[in-house]
């Protein structure tokens, strides 16, 4: 029986990756072993977004190649086609590497592989298909990934996805529709539809809907109870996903709408394609919705160029939204990219200290935030039990973590649906009662 092992890095895109991989592998034959001990083939889906996670990958790669010379060991994802054949030079154990753009190869590549070939590649960008598959290993048994557009055609000159996951794809909103379907009746509850940029979805088919279309839609179909999304980009981010918010309650009132900076001379420089105004005005549409909509957000700090007073901007904008999340980064500096060329790096040091000072001054927003939530009741999707604490752990609709007790109640109440009373804050997660 032939079977492999897969570690995936980075972001949800490749976490739903390798589940369409795992699938796909299953279907060819293969099965699924926990270890990389036991494995022949093992696999590594790649991330490249910031220099650590590409050096987490290839520090893997090393201490793998010194326990275990038996096996074949394939690169997949960003890293893969980042650096193609080079890889076979840094680590000539790797006998694969296939980018994201060629997974529906996947089938004749494991063929080469199995027949003896030591340099098998998939490497093309030039592909107008994207990778659905009905084979799919869903890891979660209640929220389900479902890719609606993959690649992205934006250009921002600190990111290599543009260079890894090549041009924008959309999928048919029927392909879409159907996969929600066969979800519901698998009997998922929440969905979240996946994209580099959603907002840019196009329907390929000549119904041609936009995102807030296809959003709406999916929220409407029969035993989904949450519809998310991510990633928006703000340039692409229109007042009609809003109000489909505001119509549809299945759909989540969470947006993550990455800034990156509040100063429109380096979002200028960034090649964001917004100015700070334009952004707030997205910010001011959402806080005037009739649903509370939870705002979170991606900021980086030190691009080239970016001043004390321009760092003074993304602060005053952090002030002024009061995001409920943020994900902050440092500026690493990424190959092929356009801000390579730029002169004016900033210091390390100087980068950690503004990274530094973003994450406490929005730990302290977030326990203010979460402080006026003591008293409300929030549906909450269970999604496990923590042994230690006693506690279950819910999540809102607004994305929030509510971990609660429920009294005199061994219940499994994994994957449903319960009202909890908030009754503590913290800066990163709530505590309730749970009060049905
Ligand atoms: N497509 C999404 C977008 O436009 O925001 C997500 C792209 S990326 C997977 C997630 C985040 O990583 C970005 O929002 C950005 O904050 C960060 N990022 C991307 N490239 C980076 C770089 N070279 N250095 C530091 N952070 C980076
Ligand atoms: Fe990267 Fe910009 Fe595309 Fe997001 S929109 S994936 S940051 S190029």
């Amino acid at each position: 029986m032939k079977n492999f092992y897969i570690e995936t890095f980075g972001c949800q895109m490749n976490a739903h990756d390798s589940e369409k991989v795992i699938g796909t592998l299953i279907g060819e034959g293969y099965s699924q072993v926990p270890t990389p001990e036991e494995a022949q083939l093992v696999l590594y889906n790649t991330c490249s977004i910031r220099d650590k996670a590409e050096q987490k990958v290839f520090n893997r790669l090393q201490q793998f190649k010194r326990n275990h010379k038996d096996k074949k060991i394939v690169l997949l994802g960003c890293v893969a086609q980042q650096e193609g054949e080079r890889v076979f030079e840094r680590a000539p154990f790797v006998s694969m590497v296939c980018g994201s753009a060629s997974y529906n190869q996947l089938p004749a590549m494991l063929v080469q592989l199995e027949t003896g070939n030591k340099r098998v590649t998939g490497l093309s960008l030039d592909t107008e298909d994207t990778f659905d598959t009905p084979l799919t290993r869903r890891e979660n048994p209640h929220r389900a990934y479902i890719t609606i557009i993959e690649g992205c055609d934006k250009s921002c000159a600190y990111c290599v996805v543009p260079f890894t996951r090549g041009p924008e794809r959309s999928r048919t909103s029927t392909s879409v529709l159907d996969e929600a379907r066969r979800l519901a009746d698998a009997g998922y509850s929440e969905i979240q539809l996946l994209g580099q940029n959603v907002n840019s979805y196009r329907d390929p088919s000549p119904t041609g809907w936009d995102f807030a279309q296809l959003l709406d839609a999916v929220g409407r179909v029969e035993g989904i109870r949450r519809v998310r999304f991510t990633t928006s980009h703000p340039r692409d981010f229109v007042k009609p996903i809003i109000d489909a918010i505001d119509e549809n309650p299945n759909l989540c009132n969470h947006v993550h709408l990455p800034v990156q900076s509040g100063s429109t001379r380096v979002l200028d420089a960034m090649r964001r394609l917004y100015t700070r105004d334009q952004y707030m005005r997205r910010i001011e549409w959402m806080k005037a919705a009739r649903r509370d909509i939870a705002i979170t957000t991606d900021i980086i700090v030190g691009f080239p160029g970016e001043t004390e007073s321009d760092f003074e901007e993304t602060l005053s904008l952090l002030r002024e939204v009061e995001f409920d999340a943020l994900f902050g980064f440092k500026y690493s500096r990424r190959p092929n990219t356009p801000a390579l060329a730029l002169d004016d790096q900033i210091p390390e040091e100087e980068k950690t200290r503004r990274l530094q000072f973003v994450l406490d001054m929005q730990r302290e927003i977030q326990l203010r935030r979460h402080a006026s939530y003591v008293g409300r009741v929030e549906e909450c999707l269970v999604e496990g039990f923590n042994k230690a604490t006693g506690q279950w752990i819910g999540r809102t609709s607004q994305h929030k973590t509510l971990n609660f007790l429920r009294p005199a109640s061994a219940d499994d109440l994994l994957g449903q649906y319960v009202d909890v009373r908030v009754t503590r804050a913290g800066a990163n997660s709530l505590v309730g009662e749970c009060v049905n």
